[in-house]
């Protein structure tokens, strides 16, 4: 990454669409290019969205999908896939077909925009539990989103704990519940695989709510799983990332704030006063 030199890494991300760039796969962009791998994008989904609210939604057809990836996997090796919004069931199912065998994969299970919008409908998140848990090599839930998928009313330390050791007997490899929604041991996750259960603590940062915080925070991990780091190591440099972009995060409508995934160069000049 210094002098110009940088490993060669490919990273994909299938996600949705956020035409004002806050989440969805142009955060995840952004974000890959700021960890140092070529990101690539697989458009999974539309939506029509600002600052304020999702006014619509759209899928992209899974056969196209299937073909998107299919056209990256002719040329690439990707190091690591990830997932976003998937929309509807035919997508997930699409997209667990057409990802080849053995491929890392990191699904952020999002189901809900922060603005109350529905992202993925819920025959679509049955799928995601049946098709694509089984192939998953880590899988980041927020508390809602854990305690929506697992059915475990996730409240305290212990449940957190719980939930994540639910998505593993799904089948996922690992699986980290996001503490940023927490109302206690705020901004801690809980991160657990086969051997065991690991705390991934971060300075808290002065913000909560940031926009595409979860599409930033599961692409920074699969562009470090790109780069070659085991999957606990590429957590922790994700919640370095991360965390750095929630703190020097915009304010890109008034009183709203989303990522900011170029804070290491820029963050004097974006800093908040
Ligand atoms: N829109 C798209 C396309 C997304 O992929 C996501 C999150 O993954 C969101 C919106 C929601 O972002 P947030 O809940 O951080 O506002």
């Amino acid at each position: 990454m210094n002098n110009g030199e940088m490993k060669k890494a490919f990273a994909a991300t299938i996600a949705g669409s956020d035409p004002s760039a806050g989440a969805g796969l142009q955060v995840d962009l952004k974000t890959m290019t700021a960890c140092g791998v070529w990101g690539m994008t697989v458009v999974a989904a539309l939506t029509a969205q600002n600052a304020n609210h999702v006014i619509d939604a759209s899928s992209v057809e899974g056969n196209f999908i299937k073909e998107e990836i299919k056209a990256l996997e002719e040329d690439f090796e990707i190091g690591c896939y990830k997932t976003g919004m998937l929309k509807n069931a035919p997508t997930v199912k699409a997209v667990a077909e057409a990802l080849p065998k053995g491929r890392k994969l990191v699904v952020d299970p999002v189901l809900l925009a922060t603005k109350e919008y529905r992202l993925l409908d819920e025959a679509g998140q049955n799928k995601l539990v049946t098709d694509l848990l089984p192939i998953t090599t880590v899988v980041t839930p927020n508390i809602p989103e854990a305690t929506l998928i697992s059915g475990i009313k996730v409240n305290d330390a212990e449940s957190m704990e719980q939930a994540a050791f639910w998505f593993l007997d799904q089948g996922a490899e690992a699986a980290i519940v996001k503490g940023g929604h927490a109302k206690f041991r705020l901004g801690t996750d809980v991160y657990v695989d086969k051997q065991g259960v690991m705390l991934v603590e971060a300075e808290v940062a002065p913000f909560t709510d940031v926009h595409g915080s979860g599409c930033c925070y599961a692409s920074a991990i699969a562009a470090h799983i790109a780069l070659g780091l085991p999957v606990r190591e590429a957590v922790f440099e994700a919640k370095k990332f991360v965390n750095g972009a929630i703190k020097y995060s915009w304010e890109y409508a008034p009183g709203l704030r989303t990522m900011n995934p170029g804070w290491q160069q820029h963050k004097t000049y974006y800093k908040r006063e």
